[in-house]
């Protein structure tokens, strides 16, 4: 099943001599539980994709389609709130709540959305990201990485269809990163999740059931 489909995306910003092209004319479409490594150097256009694919920002041209919703269909309201059923985002601000614990932030946006806790899979996730002994903290009494891999599991809590990461790994030591890329490989193998994964690291992007190679907003290569 086709979870994830773009259609000749283009994002222009600026104009005139200050016109950039971030994205220019992109089509893809990903399976469910595909796990997808978007590579290419910086301003290649990758961030600019990933926002355009959780329908953060509106674009100059074309369709993104989830689970076979043209999501330019939805108003401001429905897009909030399907964006929050399908969609779980890593980006590289945490944007962790500083006055809710650890499990607090977590399980937040499932409580948000009416849904049922599943507690055994956050212990699961707790355990895999090395947070178990973490469960009641601060978030400002944690590391950036820890801060990080909270981030993670936040996005990975309500089991979304489709997971979009901003270099999730970017904070981490080697080993964290390696654990944390599993957590990921598993989960959208287990839940048929669909991983959309920007990294540096040609190492971790390996590990991935395909790469997406952007350069000046095209696409460049996709194996
Ligand atoms: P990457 O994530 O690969 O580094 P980005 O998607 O961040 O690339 O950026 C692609 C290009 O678009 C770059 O030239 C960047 O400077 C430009 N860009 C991104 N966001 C904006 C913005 N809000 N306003 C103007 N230019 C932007
Ligand atoms: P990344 O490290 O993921 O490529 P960036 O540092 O390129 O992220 O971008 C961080 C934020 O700043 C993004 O929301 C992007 O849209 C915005 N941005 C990037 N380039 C520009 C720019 N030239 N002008 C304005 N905003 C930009």
């Amino acid at each position: 099943m086709k979870s994830l489909r773009a259609e000749n995306l283009k994002k222009y910003y600026g104009a005139g001599n200050n016109l950039v092209k971030a994205l220019d004319g992109i089509s893809f479409s990903v399976d469910a539980g595909e796990f997808v490594a978007v590579v290419g150097t910086s301003g290649s256009g990758k961030s600019t994709l990933l926002h355009m694919l959780g329908g953060l920002d509106t674009l100059t041209e074309g369709k993104v389609w989830i689970e076979h919703q043209d999501i330019s269909q939805l108003s401001k309201d429905e897009l909030t709130i399907f964006r929050r059923r399908k969609i779980g985002f890593v980006f590289q601000s945490f944007n962790l709540l500083p006055l809710q614990n650890v499990y607090e932030n977590i399980v937040l946006p499932i409580q948000l959305d009416g849904q049922k806790v599943d507690e055994e899979y956050i212990q699961l996730i707790l355990e895999t990201l090395g947070l178990a002994d973490k469960k009641f903290e601060m978030p400002n009494n944690l590391s950036g990485g820890q801060q990080q891999r909270v981030a993670i599991a936040r996005a990975l809590a309500a089991k979304p269809a489709i997971i979009l990461a901003d270099e999730p790994t970017g904070n981490l030591d080697s080993k964290t990163a390696l654990d944390v890329l599993g957590l990921l490989k598993f989960t959208s193998k287990k839940w048929h999740q669909t991983i959309v994964m920007i990294t540096h690291n040609d190492d971790f992007a390996q590990l991935a059931d395909r790469i997406i190679r952007l350069e000046d907003g095209k696409l460049l290569g996709d194996d």
